[in-house]
C-alpha cells in the first residue's frame, strides 16, 4: 500500500482539492473519530464544540454531511444530537440510513433471525466469562472482550473466533478488542456512502462530488476503498498507519476537529 500522509503536512493539496469541488460528500465515523472512546462505547459522546462545528458544516450549501457508525441509528442520533435536515445518519454500518429524504432499512428476516440465534447460542456458551460484553443490535451483534481481565483477553478472543467460525453465511469483522457479526450481505460503510451519493446525483455521483471520509476502524476501510484519486480518505491513528486504504491520516479526535473547522472555512 502507498504511504499514508499526514494531513497537516499536505494542506496545500487538500485545500486545492476542496476549493475546486463544487459539492462535497463529507462522511465520517463517530466513536474514535469525532468522539473520544471513553471506557465503553456507550459513554462516548461528541463535545459541544464538535457539535457546533458539525452543525455549521451541515448548514454549508456545498456539503452533504453523513455520520456512519456501527451503533444503532437511534443510539447514534442520541449521542450526536444535532437537529438538522441536512445530516444523514447511517447506523449499523449502513443497515439503516436516515436523513434528508432517505429512509432505508435492511429487512431480510431470515438473515436477521440467524444473527439472533447465533447471539443466543454464544451467550450461553460464554456466560461464565467475567467482563465479556455482548452488544445485541437488530442487525448485528458485537462480542466485546476489551472489558475482560487483560491476562485473559487473548485466549478469550481466540475462543470467540473459533466458535464464530463454525457458523456459515455470516460476516465476522474484527474491531478494537471486539468481533462484530452481521448477515453476509453486501452492506458496509462504503455502500452507505454510495447510497447517499446516489440519492443526490444518481449513478453519476462519483463525478459530481468530492468525497471526504474520516474513520478509525477496520469497518471504515470499506469506505476508504471506494474513494478515487480526487477524493480524500483520512484514517485516525496516533502514528503513521501501515495497512490502510486511506491516503491521509490525522492523529486524534482533536485533530479531526481542527480539520473539520478548516473544511468549513475553505
Ligand atoms: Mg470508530
Amino acid at each position: 500500500m502507498a504511504e499514508c500522509l499526514y494531513i497537516f503536512d499536505n494542506l496545500e493539496e487538500i485545500s486545492r482539492k476542496i476549493k475546486s469541488s463544487e459539492k462535497i460528500l463529507l462522511g465520517m465515523d463517530h466513536d474514535g473519530t469525532i468522539a473520544e472512546v471513553i471506557t465503553t462505547l456507550i459513554a462516548s459522546r461528541i463535545t459541544e464544540l464538535m457539535r457546533n462545528i458539525l452543525y455549521s458544516l451541515s448548514q454549508n450549501p456545498r456539503i452533504h454531511l453523513a455520520i456512519i457508525s456501527g451503533r444503532t441509528i437511534d443510539s447514534l442520533k442520541e449521542v450526536v444530537n444535532i437537529k438538522s435536515d441536512n445530516i444523514f445518519y447511517a447506523g449499523n454500518h449502513g443497515f439503516e440510513i436516515e436523513g434528508a429524504g432517505i429512509n432505508y432499512t435492511f429487512n431480510d428476516k431470515d438473515a436477521l433471525e440467524k444473527i439472533r440465534v447465533i447471539t443466543e447460542e454464544m451467550d450461553k456458551k460464554f456466560s461464565n466469562v467475567d467482563g465479556l460484553v455482548f452488544e445485541k443490535k437488530i442487525f448485528t451483534t458485537s462480542f466485546i472482550w476489551s472489558t475482560v481481565t487483560p491476562e485473559k483477553q487473548e485466549s478469550i478472543r481466540n475462543e470467540i473466533l473459533e466458535a464464530l467460525q463454525k457458523y456459515k453465511s455470516i460476516r465476522i469483522v474484527e474491531g478494537k478488542k471486539l468481533f462484530n457479526i452481521r448477515p453476509d450481505v453486501y452492506i458496509n460503510k462504503g455502500i452507505a456512502v454510495s447510497i447517499i451519493g446516489n440519492h443526490f446525483y444518481k449513478d453519476n455521483w462519483r463525478k459530481q462530488v468530492t468525497t471526504i471520509y474520516i474513520g478509525d476502524d477496520n469497518s471504515d476501510e470499506d469506505a476508504f476503498k471506494i474513494l478515487e484519486e480526487k477524493d480524500i480518505g483520512i484514517v485516525v491513528n496516533k502514528s503513521p498507519p501501515e495497512d490502510t486504504n486511506a491516503k491521509y491520516y490525522l492523529k486524534s479526535v482533536k485533530e479531526v476537529e481542527d480539520f473539520l473547522k478548516l473544511v468549513n472555512e475553505i
